[in-house]
């Protein structure tokens, strides 16, 4: 199997096996994101691809229940290339249950509801899509190339060809001088939408991070311990989402939180109240990405 540079997946995948379909991320442009800046965007050729699902299939055959689909942004792949994909997995691998994939809000804009609807009939179970953030403004500084209202319909479309929606926000993202509208937009679209796993995590930047630079010279103000759970319970206050299963127990954030949102938010915000005044945040060293 062919496995090119570092391999990007959202923790829930970490027992899945992976394939590469794409190399690195089409757009490449969000300053937050050091992920695949070392990689030039390419679709792997189609027998390339083959050739790896066969091999692995000699190798794990039956034993494989959850596939993976990297880089950045599988879905941009051609419709027809993707429900070719499906179609030989289905094939090598027979008790596979799910297959998923990164999918960026602009792709599932560029795909007609039939070929949503084609390629969840096909296998493509779930789509982690990256909202980050539900403001147009942060949006627009982080240059993710969106604006809040196509994240809202790319998951709404998501869920009406009936796939299984996970959304990702990123705590932080506004720091100082925008945390309230971060957390007030984020949670409109997230009500909006209301995907089935929400994962938030909190703005950590790594070496190659464009927006790296911006805090060294003092543009933008990263959000201390106490304002970032400041910023998560404003969020919690506004939004409403009812049986989405949140996720806030990412290694980078402060407070490990995990309910199911509306029901659980109560005890979300009372975990929050504890930890600000205890003064009891994870720390520093303790921290990942
Ligand atoms: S956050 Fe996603 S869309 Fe943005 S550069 Fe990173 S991989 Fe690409």
């Amino acid at each position: 199997m062919h496995y090119e540079g570092t391999l990007y997946r959202p923790p829930s995948e970490a027992g899945s096996l992976i394939f590469q379909v794409t190399i690195g991320c089409a757009r490449n442009t969000c300053t937050f994101c050091s992920m695949y800046k070392d990689k030039r965007f390419r679709i792997r050729p189609m027998d390339e691809i083959e050739r790896d699902i066969w091999e692995a299939a000699a190798r794990y055959g039956n034993q494989v229940r959850r596939i993976f689909l990297a880089d950045g942004d599988a879905l941009i792949l051609p419709t027809d290339q993707l429900l070719r994909i499906l179609d030989v997995l289905q094939n090598a691998f027979p008790a596979a249950e799910r297959v998923t994939a990164y999918g960026a809000p602009a792709d599932v804009l560029g795909k007609s509801d039939l070929a949503l609807t084609a390629l969840r009939g096909a296998g493509l179970s779930m789509i982690y899509m990256g909202m980050e953030s539900g403001s147009d403004e942060v949006l627009r500084r982080v240059h993710k190339g969106v604006s809040a209202e196509e994240i809202a319909a790319a998951g709404k479309r998501l869920k009406a060809a009936g796939m299984a929606l996970s959304l990702t926000m990123i705590a932080g993202l506004g720091g100082k001088t925008l945390w309230q509208e971060h957390a007030v937009a984020s949670a409109r679209v997230v009500s909006k939408i209301r995907p089935d796993y929400l994962g938030a995590l909190t703005l950590m930047l790594e070496p190659g991070a464009p927006l790296l630079k911006d805090v060294q010279s003092g543009a933008f103000a990263m959000l201390s311990p106490e304002e970032d759970l400041e910023e998560m319970a404003l969020f919690l206050q506004n939004v409403t989402s009812p049986g989405t299963v949140f996720r806030g127990n990412h290694a980078s954030n402060y407070l490990n939180l995990r309910g199911t949102l509306d029901a659980d938010i109560p005890k979300m915000l009372d975990a929050i109240q504890t930890v600000q005044n205890n003064q009891n945040f994870k720390p520093e060293w303790l921290r990942g990405l």
